[in-house]
């Protein structure tokens, strides 16, 4: 049915057709990384469309998911990811739609000389692709939420990528694409790191 009109009433969307009127929450109708978005205005512009708008919150709907996972027993945290990224067909359209990777054809995932990552199609290997991935792009991750979205399985991908980005913000108090010019943390290096206490170990 034609939609003749879209509105909204608080926390919900008003969709008209010709013979019907749905309520639907807004919540279930877009990405988790909308919910609660800390930066609904760009921080850097050449044009602003509309009006800039408060911070909505601070990444409530991804923290719901890691929290969900994090609170599971490990034997069934670790269930849980097998049987996700069982499904990785190995595209790497996670990659190429990464702001970040920009190796072109160096990408240490497909080289033959050194073979990094076996090009079997075991978990292993899946498994593996997702840990390099996450540590190449850890620190400067902005949460942008492309990798998951360009994944034709559907393997919940920013979920990985935001637990690395709150573990980056623990230790080093920083947010990738924040202040312009500030280095990330993973291309500097401290003697002796604040948070991780070395000396400690
Ligand atoms: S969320 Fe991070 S890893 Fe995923 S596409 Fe965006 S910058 Fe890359
Ligand atoms: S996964 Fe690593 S090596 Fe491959 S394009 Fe991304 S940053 Fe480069
Ligand atoms: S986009 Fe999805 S299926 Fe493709 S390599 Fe990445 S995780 Fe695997």
């Amino acid at each position: 049915e034609e939609v003749a009109a879209v509105s909204f009433d608080g926390d919900e969307v008003v969709v008209q057709t010709k013979n019907k009127k749905l309520t639907l929450p807004f919540k279930d109708l877009v990405f988790d990384k909308c919910i609660g978005c800390p930066y609904p205005t760009p921080l850097l512009y050449d044009y602003l469309v509309g009006k800039p708008l408060p911070p909505q919150g601070t990444h409530e709907g991804l923290n719901e998911r890691t929290k969900r996972i994090e609170a599971l027993p490990p034997e069934e945290r670790l269930e849980f990811w097998k049987s996700e990224l069982e499904r990785c067909i190995r595209c790497y359209a996670c990659r190429n739609s990464c702001p970040l990777c920009v190796c072109k054809d160096f990408c240490s995932a497909e080289s033959r000389e050194p073979l990094w990552i076996s090009h079997a199609h075991g978990i292993k290997e899946k498994w593996l692709w997702q840990v390099f991935h996450v540590l190449h792009v850890a620190g400067r991750c902005t949460g942008c939420g492309e990798c998951e979205r360009a994944c034709p399985v559907g393997i919940p991908l920013l979920t990985i990528r935001h637990m690395a980005n709150n573990v980056i913000k623990d230790l080093f108090d920083y947010e990738a694409g924040i202040k312009l010019g500030e280095k990330p943390p993973l291309l500097t290096y401290s003697v002796l790191e604040p948070k991780i206490e070395e000396e400690k170990w």
